[in-house]
């Protein structure tokens, strides 16, 4: 009589909130050999749907989620969280280090500057404030909900901010309006946004990726600077710049 092996799916934990974690969840769903729990940190009232298991909201710290790892027997974790989202990935750095839990950073490649791109850099959004008095009266301030409060000491600035949700509460700026959208935005939108409300300046993270670039090449093409507000630095002994290099890492270490 031969015997069957029925082998238990792995888990991977897949921490989110950027287009690639949903392509990575997307193409790993058809296999059945995985079970892909996406994480979310919720500050999106409705997430575009996601293939696999879906928890959202904060772990607790690196404690709660060194727990989590080992109780829900996660077998690999990848950070594919957004370039800035510095807490989260060194918790998710501390944690897998405690639990040793593999883990993968997935972090698409910042923009490069090209010829006629103006951009002043800064180290952070206190640095991008500073940098606005004297640039500029009309600003697209391309920045989180969570960072505009650097901006409010700048009465002289009127500030174009964009959200996905409606804010439920007046923002921490003394001129302002709200323009809502979700990515991907292309070069046609990006230019009519900054020439309907006379954008003169631009401040931006460095995101990296297609999505969210045409607001780059419309300020390049209207001769526009750009605060760009560097990315922190992450360590990671095992980082990958796309999807399908994670993947390809996945079956590595799956295999
Ligand atoms: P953050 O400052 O690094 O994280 C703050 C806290 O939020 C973390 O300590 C963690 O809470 C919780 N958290 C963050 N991401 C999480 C996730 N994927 N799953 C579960 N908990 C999470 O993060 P953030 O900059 O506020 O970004 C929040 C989310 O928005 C991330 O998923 C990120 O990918 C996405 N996002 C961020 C940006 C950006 O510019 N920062 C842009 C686009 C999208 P606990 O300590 O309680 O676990």
């Amino acid at each position: 009589m031969s015997e069957t092996t029925i082998t238990k799916p792995r888990r991977i934990l897949l921490l989110g909130g950027t287009g690639d974690s949903r392509t990575l969840a997307e193409r790993l769903a058809a296999r059945d050999d995985l079970e892909v729990i996406s994480s979310l940190a919720g500050r999106t009232e409705q997430p575009a749907s996601l293939p696999g298991g879906l928890r959202i909201g904060g772990f607790g710290g690196v404690d709660a989620l060194a727990s989590y790892l080992e109780e829900e027997g996660v077998d690999l974790l990848v950070d594919a969280t957004h370039p800035y989202a510095a807490r989260i990935s060194a918790n998710a750095a501390a944690a897998c280090r405690k639990t040793g839990t593999p883990r993968l950073l997935l972090a698409r490649p910042p923009w490069q500057e090209v010829e006629g791109d103006r951009w002043i850099r800064v180290p952070d959004t206190r640095a991008a404030a500073a940098a606005l008095s004297g640039l500029a009266r009309r600003v697209f301030l391309a920045v989180g909900r969570g960072e505009l409060e650097a901006f409010a000491d700048l009465p002289g600035i009127w500030f174009l901010v964009r959200t996905v949700d409606a804010p439920r509460e007046d923002l921490p700026l003394e001129n302002y309006e709200v323009v809502l959208g979700r990515g991907p935005f292309d070069a046609d939108g990006e230019r009519a946004l900054f020439l309907l409300h006379g954008i003169q300046a631009l401040v931006t993270k460095n995101s990296g990726g297609e999505a969210t670039y045409a607001k780059i090449a419309v300020a390049r093409e209207l001769g526009l600077p750009v605060v760009m507000i560097e990315r922190p630095t992450h360590d990671a002994e095992h980082i990958v710049a796309t999807v399908e290099e994670a993947l390809a890492w996945i079956e590595s270490r799956l295999s």
